[in-house]
């Protein structure tokens, strides 16, 4: 991944995104993808100092979850929007949040699991599934191969509207479906989505919060924590009682202040005192470097005098795994524990945020390790380089 080994190349668009009919401008490079699998071109080998003969292959693709639903055909919106979940997507469709969530991490546990027996702690109920399976290309194929969509306006009501809406062009290339995943998930993507979930719900930001009258009454109609239910007041704004992650205004501040006294070496970090407004208590013009560097280092030890312990605890664990995950070095050793790990972790994100908290990249952390374990550390495949 680094800059002497890449070639960028753009296209420019009109004023509508290709969307869906990306395959339409991928047509060349995959045709070339093609001759270099088949048949090879012939280079000069300067170390050899003779010709050879070059064949190359398309390892996988590495773009945003948009992106991800353009290229792969699978459609991330709605119930079903987890496209490795897909079928056995977990979704519940929150009424006065307007939202779907993703939860039910539990069922990636072992069996014998005690939180799978704990139903007051999570929905009420105990959980007795297991974990959808993971698809492989061939999978993938299987359900996609009689899928012939015409590219056009006046075909667009032909396309389904959930699950696989296309036969991606990357399935002319005649190894794409004995990959094991074709299309990754980008760690700095999952991370930066995650990051500012986190502290906006800390912080309690609004329009970045998951907390709030309409999370709480979500939560009050499901049955989960009712002691968190909204308190009428006649003739005033509904009290919401202190959740286990609510900071109160001097606990929001000893965050902030952590944040903004935190000095860097040259090169390491965008200086992170000027992201920090006081004044507002809140954090601005975050970057997904500054996100990566706060969460991975400085957030736990921000936290630290704050919050009861058992969340304090949740939140560095959800650190401590994406610093694992985006160590240089992975030990394959190492993964079952860092997925039992991440699995835990989310089951106690579910037990002390909001059900609201759970939107799908939050999900997506659960399979962040198989991705790893198939293709290698993310750091090879991560997008900070490209962006
Ligand atoms: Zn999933």
């Amino acid at each position: 991944m680094k800059r002497k080994y890449m070639m960028i190349s753009i296209l420019i668009s009109g004023q509508i995104q290709p969307g869906n009919y990306i395959d339409v401008y991928l047509a060349p490079l995959i045709e070339d993808l093609q001759l270099l699998w088949k048949e090879g071109i012939e280079v000069y080998d300067g170390h050899r100092k003779n010709q050879i003969q070059l064949k190359a292959m398309l390892f996988g693709t590495i773009s945003d979850f948009p992106a991800y639903a353009n290229l792969s055909g699978y459609s991330v919106k709605g119930y079903y929007a987890c496209p490795i979940c897909s079928d056995g997507t977990d979704h519940i469709r929150l009424k006065n949040c307007k939202k779907c969530v993703y939860m039910g991490h539990r069922r990636w546990l072992a069996p014998n699991h005690r939180y799978r027996n704990m139903p007051l702690a999570f929905n009420g109920e105990v959980e007795e599934r297991r974990a959808p399976p993971i698809p492989s290309g061939g999978d993938v194929f299987k359900k996609v191969e009689n899928l012939i969509i015409r590219f056009g306006k006046e075909f667009a009501k032909d396309i389904p509207t959930r699950g696989w809406k296309k036969r991606s062009i990357f399935f002319e290339l005649s190894y794409w479906k004995d990959l094991y995943v074709t299309h990754f998930i980008d760690l700095m993507h999952v991370q930066k989505n995650v990051f500012d979930s986190l502290v906006g719900t800390l912080l309690g930001v609004k329009g970045k919060t998951k907390d709030g009258l309409n999370a709480r009454m979500d939560m009050m109609e499901m049955g989960i924590r009712n002691e968190l239910g909204p308190v009428e007041k006649p003739g005033k704004k509904p009290y919401l009682p202190a959740a286990a992650h609510t900071l109160s205004r001097d606990e929001k501040r000893v965050l902030l202040q952590t944040f903004h006294s935190i000095k860097v070496p040259e090169g390491y970090s965008s200086n992170i005192k000027s992201l920090v407004s006081l004044s507002d208590m809140k954090l601005k013009g975050f970057k997904s470097h500054d996100c990566h560097v706060i969460m991975e280092n400085f957030l736990p030890i921000a936290i630290r005098s704050i919050l009861p312990e058992k969340v304090r605890i949740t939140i560095t664990k959800l650190c401590w795994f994406f610093k694992s995950m985006s160590n240089k070095v992975i030990d394959p050793r190492r993964l079952s524990y860092l997925q039992q790990q991440i699995i835990e972790t989310l089951c106690e994100v579910e037990m002390y945020f909001p059900t609201s908290f759970f939107d799908i990249m939050v999900h997506l952390t659960v399979h962040l390790i198989y991705e790893t374990r198939m293709c290698g550390p993310d750091r090879m495949r991560w997008m900070y380089p490209v962006e």
